[in-house]
């Protein structure tokens, strides 16, 4: 039975195809299938001599070439498609069989799929993959949800195509059924806050000290040799180095500046809404792609509302571009803070028992948040897997205090100079209210019980009270 596949893709666009690749390129053998079947035809024509290929015309075919337990990667157009590929194998498929939904599935879904599968007696991955069409062919993040049963067949072979760091691949079991995809949510979540603070860096640079797109693009290029590096902080410096070839413009000039969203961001926001969870970076993030894009709203405020009111001195230039890159990372150690604790708090709700430590360990190499800081968020959840907050730890702790001042100049003298910094001062703003001793929430609690009745304890004994505020303003312990 050599003959049969060990692993079968269904979905050969841009991801699928490079997937398949992936899995040929390690030497196994893999089957091939797509809707149109025209695109198994052009992959084979192009790659086909990279490894061993069974294409398939019929999604018949297809399941009948492949070894049991099959397994079975989707990696179609995500929501629809995915439900009209399973509604399709469900009936071809036998027990103990895996099918892989590798596309950017939102969890819920996830979790509805996992239960139509197991009472068919098969076995539903959710599985998130992260690092574009580049990661997908050459070495990709993994994030594999679904039964620990199904990873001990599948992992092997995901471990192997995955990227790896240190001789360390990067993917990991993650936990029961919505598990992947709900890491793979918030892993673009933090991307989404990611990107937004070295936006806004660069425009303190540029609005602050005038500086050109590619005086900044050299100053990217040197904070990616220190705390900071990442493959988002390098492809920032070539982005800004970069000329438009019509214009003979920065680049970065001659782009609209509306920064789009296809939902994974606006998910992690509306899961931490329910959670409960103050992930102010990536929120911040999201709503500032959507302000970027009220095009009418900005109108109106351009044409009425006044700007800033001094002219920005800096006297120091150097110092000046140090803060920068301290408040910078104070405000990602926050991001990736919040990020954590989220995941913390759904794995909590949903009963997943995610290792903090082990996604930081496979986001180090293949996928877009890929840095040498997430080794230091492994060795935090090394030193205290129930760390209650990545920001307190000794580390972070002492990275974050120690550019302080740097942080609280630039978010002061942004607000003063009138540079909009959503992320940046909102991440301060946590930052001063999680460690704050006492916080203005118990005048909240009073206003809730004056109009609502809706209770307060009190710092001095236990129990629960009520003032009657429009009576004798007596207190009665409910
Ligand atoms: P895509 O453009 O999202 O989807 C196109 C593929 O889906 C084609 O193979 C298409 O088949 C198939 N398809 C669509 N509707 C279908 C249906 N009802 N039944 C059967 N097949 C159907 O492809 P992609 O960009 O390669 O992405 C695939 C998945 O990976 C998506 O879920 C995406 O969100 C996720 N993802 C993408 C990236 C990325 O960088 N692009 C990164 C991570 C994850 P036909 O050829 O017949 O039209």
């Amino acid at each position: 039975m050599s003959e049969l596949a060990q692993i079968g893709v269904t979905g050969l666009a841009v991801m699928g195809r490079n997937l398949a690749r992936n899995f040929a390129r390690n030497g196994y053998r893999v089957a091939l299938h797509n809707r149109t079947y025209a695109r198994t035809q052009s992959l084979i024509a192009d790659h086909g001599d990279e490894g061993t290929f069974l294409p398939s015309e019929s999604m018949k075919d297809f399941v009948a070439s492949l070894e049991r337990p099959r397994r079975i990667v989707i990696m179609v157009q995500a929501g629809a498609g995915t439900d009209a590929v399973i509604d399709e194998l469900i009936p071809l498929l036998e027990p103990d069989d895996i099918v892989i939904d590798a596309g950017n599935a939102h969890f819920p879904d996830t979790i509805r799929r996992e239960q139509q599968l197991a009472e068919h007696n098969l076995h539903f991955v959710g599985m998130g993959v992260s690092g574009g069409e580049e990661g997908a062919l050459n070495g990709p993040s993994i994030m594999p949800g679904g039964s620990a049963k199904s990873y001990e067949s599948l992992g092997p072979m995901l471990e192997k195509i995955s990227a790896h760091v240190d001789g360390v691949p990067c993917c990991t079991y993650i936990g029961p059924d919505g598990a992947g995809h709900f890491v793979k949510m918030v892993h673009n979540g933090i991307e989404y806050a990611d990107m937004q603070l070295i936006a806004e860096a660069y425009d303190l640079l540029r609005q602050g000290l005038g500086a050109s797109a590619a005086e900044i693009a050299e100053i990217f290029k040197q904070w990616n040799t220190g705390d900071l590096e990442s493959f988002l902080i390098e492809i920032t410096a070539e982005v800004l180095a970069h000329v438009d070839a019509e214009t003979g413009k920065p680049f970065v000039d001659i782009i609209l500046d509306r920064a789009e969203q296809k939902g994974t961001g606006r998910w992690t926001v509306q899961n931490a809404l329910d959670l409960g969870v103050p992930i102010t970076g990536i929120a911040e993030a999201t709503f500032d792609r959507a302000l970027s894009g009220s095009v009418p709203q900005r109108e109106a405020a351009r044409a009425k509302l006044a700007g800033k009111t001094a002219n920005w001195e800096i006297k120091d230039r150097d110092a000046f571009i140090e803060d920068v890159r301290q408040a910078l990372y104070a405000s990602k150690v926050v991001a990736y803070s919040q990020g954590f604790d989220q995941i913390a708090a759904a794995s909590k709700e949903y009963g997943w028992d995610i290792d903090r430590g082990a996604m930081a360990r496979i986001w180090r190499g293949g996928c877009i948040i890929r840095a040498r800081f997430l080794n230091r968020i492994t060795e935090a959840y090394e030193r205290d897997p129930e760390l209650p907050l990545l920001l307190a730890d000794d580390y972070f702790a002492e990275a974050v205090s120690s550019g302080l001042e740097a942080w609280r100049r630039i978010v002061a003298g942004a607000a003063q100079n009138g540079v909009p910094t959503a992320a940046f001062s909102s991440s301060l703003a946590y930052y001063d209210g999680i460690r704050a001793d006492r916080l203005p929430a118990a005048l909240i609690q009073a206003q809730r019980d004056y109009f609502g009745a809706h209770t307060y304890h009190r710092v001095d004994k236990e129990g629960t009270f009520h003032t009657e505020w429009s009576l004798d303003r007596s207190e009665t312990q409910q």
